[in-house]
């Protein structure tokens, strides 16, 4: 490797070589593309992390959990960054350039609650929370649960702003998080741009998240058959999700099997439904990669004349 030149660091101004930086996903090592010195680019490595979106939700999120109930390691962290983005995707945001609103108001709810008997507290991982209408969380907000899945823990140390960042570091490789997740930093004072997402419907919710939770669900309440029963397929839903806060999964499913199109040709296609209820696990950073390959392969047919 060629000898390096100091250049100025532009962080703390001392003229040092550039650091070398190592790509998280792939391992690879090369030297930084700006001016920064090595001790200032190892402070500055999880910040993408802390600073994007999703780590400000964590911040506020931890702050109700504690050492014992939040994610133990990468894993678990991974699997809950996996079910927030399928959270704020299931609600579906519109922006007029100065006021975000969503389409639809869901929240991640505590399955075994946040604040349960015995100073137990509820786990802030995937499989303990499920993304469902807001106007159930707060209303079950008080109410003791039905059942315990074991997904409670004692009480430990409590998570403030002081101590956020270090419990991270060294659970969590968060370099390699955000590097799959394309994590970005969120500028305060941007101009907002203008953009709308469509949202999941709610009963197309309730069926993949009682899906993803482990239930056999392959279907989705259709109009045809909410006409029948003179209520809206979101109703239906609303009640289904209601009975699985208040009395547990597996009544929930059976509820939900009473609106099942009885035939078949009628309702969606079996494939389409499937298709409906699976969430996409592919990671951001391989979507990327992707839609970079399929882009040099096209300007490969259009080098070679199609
Ligand atoms: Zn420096």
């Amino acid at each position: 490797m060629a000898k390096q030149r100091p250049v100025t660091c532009r962080e703390c101004g001392k003229r040092r070589v550039k650091a070398l930086t190592i790509n998280p996903i792939t391992g690879k090592q090369r030297r930084s593309t700006i001016n920064i010195c090595q001790d200032c680019h190892s402070k500055t490595i999880d910040y993408k992390f802390f600073s994007s979106s999703f780590g400000q939700w964590l911040r506020r999120a931890f702050q109700r959990q504690c050492t014992n109930s939040i994610p133990k390691n990468t894993n678990e962290l991974r699997d809950l960054i996996y079910l927030w983005k399928f959270y704020r995707k299931a609600c579906g945001f519109k922006s007029d350039g100065e006021v975000v609103t969503k389409t639809y108001d869901y929240q991640l709810c505590h399955i075994d609650p946040l604040k349960g008997e015995n100073g137990l507290v509820g786990k802030l991982i995937s499989t303990n929370l499920m993304i469902a209408p807001a106007q159930l969380n707060r209303e079950l907000s008080n109410l003791p649960f039905p059942y315990n899945t074991q997904q409670s823990v004692q009480k430990g140390e409590e998570i403030t702003d002081d101590n956020f960042k270090e419990i991270c570091r060294q659970r969590y490789n968060l370099p390699l998080l955000a590097a799959e997740f394309c994590m970005i930093p969120q500028k305060k004072n941007k101009a907002l741009p203008v953009f709308e997402s469509l949202g999941v419907d709610v009963q197309t919710t309730l069926s993949k998240e009682l899906k993803r939770l482990g239930f056999p669900v392959d279907h989705i309440i259709e109009e045809s058959v909410s006409h029948k029963h003179n209520k809206t397929p979101e109703a239906i839903a609303l009640d289904i999700f209601d009975t699985f806060f208040k009395v547990g999964g597996t009544l929930a499913v059976s509820q939900l099997n009473n609106y099942r199109e009885s035939n078949d040709e009628d309702g969606l296609s079996k494939e389409s439904i499937k298709k409906l209820l699976e969430y996409d696990y592919t990671l951001p950073s391989e979507k990327l990669r992707l839609s970079r390959e399929k882009r040099k392969q096209k300007d490969y047919w259009e080098d070679i004349g199609f």
